[in-house]
């Protein structure tokens, strides 16, 4: 079992998709681990997306981050932090393959609804950043 962080951006909380982007990932055999609905401050926001801190859509990341609710998850399962990428589909939805979140319900390449981790190192990194040991919980 894999745990990975998945966030549904303020843009999917917005469009009232939270239901429908969880039903995906518990379909495909994941299991919410950790959840909470929360706004992440400017200093959260910056410090979780740092790696981009060099590209130019930087600060708009940051805006679009902290502009509303957005909801935090830790999804477990086998191989948790490859299929939750592939359900997500690629960063720019005009490149994401059919049925998967971001092409149904992205509108640009920033404002793409879905986070998830990209590796094993990162993903332990996010889910400790965001949920403590007394908030997560094995679903294995
Ligand atoms: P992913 O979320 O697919 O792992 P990245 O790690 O490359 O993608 O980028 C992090 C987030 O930054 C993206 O999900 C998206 O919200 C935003 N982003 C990435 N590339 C761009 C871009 N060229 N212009 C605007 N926003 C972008
Ligand atoms: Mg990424």
């Amino acid at each position: 079992m894999e745990q990975t962080l998945s966030i549904i951006k303020p843009d999917g909380v917005k469009k009232n998709v939270i239901g429908e982007v969880i039903l995906r990932f518990e379909k495909a055999g994941m299991r919410v681990a950790a959840i909470k609905m929360t706004t992440l401050t400017r200093r959260q926001a910056e410090a979780f997306y740092v790696v981009h801190k060099e590209r130019p859509f930087y600060q708009s990341l940051v805006d679009f981050m902290v502009s509303g609710p957005l909801v935090l998850m830790i999804l477990e399962g086998k191989d948790a932090i490859k299929k939750v990428r592939e359900i997500m589909g690629a960063t720019n939805p005009a490149e994401a393959a059919e049925g998967t979140i971001r092409k149904d319900f992205a509108d640009s390449i920033e404002a793409n609804v879905v986070h998830g981790s990209d590796a094993t190192d990162t993903a332990a990194y996010e889910t400790s950043y965001f949920f403590s040991v007394f908030e997560t919980f094995n679903r294995g």
